[in-house]
């Protein structure tokens, strides 16, 4: 690597010459703001993010609220965002920094790690962004940059691996003397070249500013970066949903609990075989059920493959554990699945 800070001073000026400037969580040093976007950004676009956030902040506007607020509020505001363990541990974030960090956030990136929901590179990103702080962050799009600039091909697959690629990120910061001033936007400028030139398939390699810099490029493979040989295997699961109704239009929902798969959330009750839901009708009642088309939930690892059977009630007699029943006009501000609300969209379309 040439002069130690050359390339941060290249990363930090195009940012502010070409960088993302103008997204709703950016242009402030608030960490409630900052730290709220990092978790929803986790493994969620920015498009789709956009909107939540605005959503979010306009409905809690500071750590206080959001703490104060109940999980069942969270938990529909965040609904159709998916990895709903972020909306839980956000909600028990903000609790801890009102109960044990007098309702602010700490500068430090140490400290952040130590709260719920708050990961090695989140907590970098707030205490870089918010506070200046000279610490890396190193999430998926900033590996890819790391280890093509550097030329990184150690299987980030080993533990050991990974924690090279910290220091190979932290010796790539801006000058000490220097930090303060540039860590937020060098931090945002590393964000922005994995997102935006250094893609995983095709990147950008003649416009980017660091190309003089870039070992991968120089090699002519950039794509090969970075090296991973173990991937998790794709798992599936049969659930059957049972999608009780009544004759005016409410529908029964429990709560899931936690863990299990989308917990927290109401939903219609699950079971983990045809049998097992039968057994949870009345024997005379179950020639009403009729099973509707089976469709498929992708999650990450995970081919969710989901059975609804309807049944239409005449009235709200039944009852299962642990839940209620909610019409229509409730649907929205629940915390419901996002094949769930389609299915039952669906529902009052058809
Ligand atoms: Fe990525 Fe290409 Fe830039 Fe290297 S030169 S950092 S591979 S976009």
């Amino acid at each position: 690597m040439r002069a130690a800070g050359a390339f941060a001073a290249q990363v930090v000026d195009w940012q502010r010459r070409c960088g993302r400037n103008d997204l709703p969580w950016q242009n402030t040093q608030d960490p409630y703001r900052v730290w709220l976007s990092e978790i929803m950004l986790q493994q969620t676009q920015v498009a789709t993010v956009r909107d939540y956030f605005t959503r979010f902040v306009e409905r809690f506007p500071d750590v206080k609220s959001l703490a104060e607020a109940s999980q069942d509020d969270v938990m529909g505001l965040w609904s159709g965002l998916g990895y709903y363990s972020r909306a839980r541990n956000l909600h028990r974030c903000a609790q801890q920094v009102m109960t044990q960090h007098q309702g602010a956030f700490p500068s430090r990136s140490d400290a952040l790690e130590t709260l719920p929901g708050i990961g090695r590179s989140t907590a970098a990103a707030i205490a870089s962004l918010c506070f200046g702080e000279r610490v890396a962050i190193l999430d998926a799009n900033v590996k890819r940059v790391v280890t093509r600039v550097t030329g990184f091909d150690a299987d980030l697959a080993l533990a050991a691996n990974t924690r090279a690629l910290w220091e190979a990120a932290a010796a790539l910061l801006p000058k000490l003397e220097d930090a303060g001033k540039a860590m937020p936007r060098y931090t945002q400028g590393m964000m922005d070249l994995g997102a935006t030139v250094c893609l995983p398939r095709k990147p950008a390699c003649s416009t980017c500013p660091v190309q003089s810099f870039c070992v991968a490029t120089a090699a002519g493979d950039p794509q090969k970066y970075p090296v991973r040989t173990r991937t998790l295997k794709r798992s599936s699961q049969s659930i059957w949903l049972l999608w009780a109704q009544s004759v005016d239009g409410a529908v029964w929902f429990s709560k899931r609990p936690t863990p299990g798969v989308w917990a927290g959330l109401y939903c219609l009750p699950l079971f983990d075989s045809e049998d097992a839901m039968l057994r949870s009708v009345p024997p005379h009642l179950r020639v009403e059920l009729d099973a509707q088309p089976v469709f498929t939930h992708v999650l990450t690892h995970k081919d969710l493959h989901l059975h609804p059977w309807r049944w239409s009630l005449p009235s709200e007699a039944m009852s299962w554990d642990e839940g209620q029943w909610m019409g229509a006009q409730d649907w929205p501000r629940m915390g419901l699945p996002a094949p769930i609300r389609k299915l039952l969209q669906q529902g009052l379309s058809a």
